[in-house]
């Protein structure tokens, strides 16, 4: 004879573990840093001195990153152990070639030699970040530049002038907008607003600061658009070429495992498949919780946010796609109240007919999703009753369904949800 044992599954920490289906584990990856609406990179070029003993300070002062790309063959000790006190992975060090020769000119060998020593120059002495990407002298390149630039570098910035759009850019040769020395801050300025309205990756470059360098802005105006931009910062993620490169490839090539997601954990894995050691960008993701997760925790010390989108429960994070183990549970589970707007009844199964019954009640007007699945959250049986309101008795079909454990869920548009566990004996 075939038999039905309902258990009513009790909400609460100490119930059974229950593996339900995994489609409800939902995440995305934030297409900029931080959810934020644009990409500010601010670029220094020449490697002029006064970068560093003037720009440098006013740059860490508002926590802004800045590329700064150097002429390694013109770098003295003086400029060299300021570098070194001061690299981070905010202040990335990228090649501006050796000699800044203009690469078209100078034939293929010699610019080959220009762009491969720079390179192991800088990761020779400012370490595994440096050296990662690259600006063409006097704006200078063509085609086959470009092919070996690529073969070295993982972005290169261009003197072409525009703002670099996130889903279609050119990143050996990256547009940006240029300060000279007649350039105000009522020109400038504007340059974020646009980026911000029209969610675009602005790159700025600036030469000479204070009478040093080529066409010298005053650390007046450099003051000004960084306390501009120090402001704008919830809207605009200011970062490093190579840090906003990393970000664009890891999130392309990141898969988020699910390893164990039930009713009270999320067990799961983050990998970009990529080289961690270069490839060392936290990500920004954004994962569905269940609503009724309360006092939410993550692994690893990780710190999140809570956002409620429709009465729909998210948290998010920040992570480096290392294919590192990061558990999320809550230490309690709410039942859901009145609110939810639906509410369970009964439930009973008739072992002669082969159908289990189900009776919700459903307070305000909505649609309900019920399901029936197994333990791995296979779809057995799946029913939709749009608009529904009032009691509401439903019929699953059982027949010729093995015996195991089954469970049943019910999802109101409301943001109800109910599971109960079935067992076919
Ligand atoms: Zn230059």
């Amino acid at each position: 004879m075939i038999l039905f044992s309902l258990i009513g599954l009790s909400l609460n920490l100490t119930a059974q573990k229950l593996t339900v289906d995994n489609s409800d584990f939902f995440y995305q990856i934030a297409p900029v840093y931080g959810f934020k609406q644009s990409i500010l990179s601010l670029t220094f070029d020449d490697g002029y001195i006064t970068q560093f003993t003037v720009a440098l300070p006013l740059l860490k002062e508002r926590n802004i990153p800045a590329t700064f790309y150097i002429i390694t063959g013109n770098i003295d000790s003086v400029t060299k152990s300021i570098i070194s006190n001061n690299i981070s992975n905010d202040y990335e060090l990228g090649s501006h070639t050796v000699t800044h020769a203009d690469l078209v000119k100078i034939g293929i060998e010699d610019a080959k030699m220009e762009l491969l020593d720079s390179h192991s120059f800088l990761h020779r002495n400012f370490g595994m970040n440096a050296g990662l990407t690259m600006s063409y002298p006097w704006g200078i390149y063509n085609s086959s530049i470009k092919q070996i630039v690529k073969g070295i570098y993982l972005a290169a910035r261009s003197t072409d002038v525009g703002y670099n759009s996130f889903d279609k850019f050119d990143r050996y040769a990256l547009k940006m907008q240029s300060f000279d020395k007649r350039t105000g801050t009522y020109r400038a300025n504007p340059w974020i607003d646009f980026a911000i309205k029209n969610h675009l990756w602005l790159v700025e470059m600036i030469h000479g600061i204070n009478n040093i360098g080529y066409s010298p802005i005053d650390s007046r105006v450099l003051i000004e658009h960084l306390d501009y931009i120090a402001k704008a910062k919830d809207k605009i993620w200011c970062s490093t070429i190579s840090n906003v490169i990393k970000y664009m490839d890891e999130s392309n090539n990141t898969e988020v495992k699910c390893e164990l997601c039930t009713d009270s954990v999320f067990q799961f894995r983050i990998n970009d498949f990529l080289d961690d050691s270069i490839y060392n960008q936290p990500l920004s993701f954004k994962i569905k919780v269940p609503s009724s997760w309360d006092s939410i925790t993550v692994s690893d010390g990780i710190k999140f946010t809570t956002e409620y989108d429709n009465k729909s429960k998210f948290i998010l994070f920040d992570a480096p796609p290392d294919n590192r183990e990061i558990t999320v549970r809550p230490k309690s589970i709410s039942v859901p109240g009145k609110e939810s707007g639906i509410r369970f009844i009964y439930m009973s199964s008739n072992p002669f007919h082969d159908y289990i019954k189900l009776t919700l009640e459903v307070l305000d007007q909505q649609d309900i999703d019920i399901v029936l699945c197994d333990i791995n959250g296979r779809l057995l049986s799946h029913q939709k009753e749009k608009n529904a309101i009032g009691v509401i008795n439903l019929n699953f079909d059982t027949f010729g369904v093995s015996t195991g454990v089954y469970f049943i869920r019910v999802n109101s548009s409301g943001g109800g949800k109910i599971i109960k566990k079935v067992v076919k004996i």
